[in-house]
């Protein structure tokens, strides 16, 4: 499905309305077109809705336990299809085999845990005032919903958003990332092979400008659920506001790992390598902050450069490769910006600072694991998200300057302390502003069984995974019943 027909609307593949159309390329080999997809516009953005609408009425009366068991069948397929799947995603956007592995089982553990939901309650029976009235509160569906996601995660994320309100009963309008409308594709071939009825979920790929403004303008959407950049994200939260549209919004973050003096050096070590340079520091989670006491900074400095300087970055196709290509040429640009904003700002380079030129890594936009010494908490670096591996060390003196300077930034997404200390410990979980706390472990590593996202400048107050999940994509209904 890479000749431009690949806006998926009332369950056939089609061409945008206008015919435009855009490429998608390897990351680590750029010359590398790997297909062509449609470039929607706000006509085809109007059909996707259309057929949303008409097929919502007979999806939301389909009984629950029967929309999970359509998601139990679309996990079983997931696991067919995960190497399919996971090598598409090397190509596409760069992350290393293991990471894309990754990915794809976070879409089958949701399939799976979601399915369970159709048989689990749904509401609250509650006493009332009065003699023979029956009380009771129950979720249902919003109506058709609409979907706009990042690369980064290009099949977790929307389907941590799509099983849950599929199976809430809700049909499905989704925007992917530009860099990703392969990954798409095959998601939505996979839920038409699994028997999701034409127009549950329908799909239009293209450029957020477009398509996805025009899904956000659309009428007859009731909710946006969003990932992706707080600039992006605030606009799209203010829009909604003024249409009066519920939206739901996970955005950046500005991660850190505190290493205090009694940590396990070794182990901290092994969660900031992970936390920094996973998927090549694109994580919403990653730790690009590291706040290290300044009694272990010398040695656990030292140790991390080191063990940087062991990584392997290659393509991801390369089953030694740990670190992959970043997305594309503008991500690469915009992470040697950074690191020049940071020399500017006085910190220094300990390692990497550049792009990998040396061929075969010439033809890809690779960059080098960068560690920065000398960060300070006022600086840029120290403050806004880089998306790239690209991580800093700032030297504190105690557990209270480390808990202040972590909740130090306008983010509040993933942090996490190192300590052998179960009373400190404790103290982090509490005082620490974030909605996801690790304690000895790294930023990175979300299970889907709890609530995931942020607080601050990091989301709007909606979680994704867990039983919470199903928050954003249902309304409450009361009932009063005289019997
Ligand atoms: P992005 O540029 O904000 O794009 C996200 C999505 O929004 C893409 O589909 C994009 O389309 C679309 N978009 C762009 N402008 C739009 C507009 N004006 N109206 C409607 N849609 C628009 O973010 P990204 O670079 O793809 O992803 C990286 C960001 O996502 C990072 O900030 C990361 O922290 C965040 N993220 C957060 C979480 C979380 O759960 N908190 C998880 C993963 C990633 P195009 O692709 O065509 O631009």
């Amino acid at each position: 499905m890479t000749d431009g027909k690949t806006n998926f609307i009332n369950g056939e593949w089609v061409a945008s309305q206008g015919g435009a159309t855009f490429a998608s390329t390897n990351p680590a080999n750029t010359d590398q077109t790997l297909g062509v997809y449609a470039r929607s516009d706000q006509r085809d953005v109007a059909a996707a809705v259309a057929a949303a609408k008409a097929a919502y009425p007979t999806w939301r009366k389909t009984p629950a336990p029967a929309r999970g068991a359509l998601l139990t069948k679309v996990g079983r397929l997931l696991e067919e299809r995960k190497e399919l799947f996971s090598q598409a995603m090397v190509d596409e956007m760069g992350k290393v085999l293991v990471e894309a592995r990754g990915d794809v089982q976070e879409a089958i553990d949701m399939a799976h845990y979601m399915a369970a939901f159709g048989r689990l309650p749904n509401g609250s029976v509650v006493p009332s005032e009065r003699p023979d009235i029956h009380c009771s509160a129950r979720r249902v569906p919003v109506g058709v919903v609409g979907l706009i996601t990042p690369w980064n995660f290009p099949i977790a994320v929307p389907t941590w958003k799509m099983f849950p309100a599929l199976l809430a009963g809700n049909t499905v309008v989704w925007k992917p990332a530009e860099d990703t409308p392969g990954m798409a594709v095959l998601l939505v071939q996979l839920l038409a092979d699994a028997g999701i009825p034409a127009g549950v979920v329908n799909l239009v790929t293209g450029y957020g400008e477009e398509a996805g403004a025009a899904l956000v303008e659309a009428e007859g959407v009731a909710t946006i659920s969003f990932t992706g950049s707080t600039s992006v994200g605030k606009q799209i939260a203010g829009r909604c506001g003024q249409l009066m549209k519920r939206v739901s919004c996970e955005l950046g973050g500005k991660n850190a790992i505190v290493v205090l003096d009694d940590a396990d050096i070794e182990l901290a070590i092994k969660g900031c390598l992970w936390s920094a340079f996973g998927t090549a520091g694109q994580r919403c989670t990653a730790a690009s902050r590291l706040i290290v006491d300044s009694k272990i900074k010398a040695h656990f400095t030292a140790r991390l450069v080191e063990e940087t300087g062991k990584l392997r970055m290659a393509p991801g196709a390369d089953p030694a490769a740990q670190i992959g290509p970043v997305v594309n040429r503008t991500q690469l640009e915009r992470i040697q910006g950074y690191v020049a904003i940071g020399q500017a700002e006085g910190a220094t380079v300990l390692t990497g600072g550049t792009p990998l030129t040396d061929a075969p890594l010439d033809k890809g936009c690779f960059y080098a694991p960068t560690i920065f010494d000398n960060m300070r908490p006022p600086m840029r670096i120290a403050q806004e998200e880089i998306f790239g591996p690209v991580t800093g060390i700032i030297t504190v003196d105690g557990l209270d300057e480390a808990l202040a300077i972590a909740n130090g930034t306008g983010y509040g997404l993933s942090l996490s302390l190192y300590t052998a200390n179960l009373r400190r410990g404790m103290r982090a979980l509490d005082e620490l502003e974030s909605g996801i706390v690790y304690i000895n472990l790294p930023t990175s590593g979300a299970e889907i069984q709890l609530p995931f996202g942020g607080v601050k400048n990091t989301g709007n107050g909606h979680r994704e995974a867990g039983w919470m999940a199903m928050d954003w994509c249902t309304e409450w209904k009361a009932a009063y019943i005289n019997y």
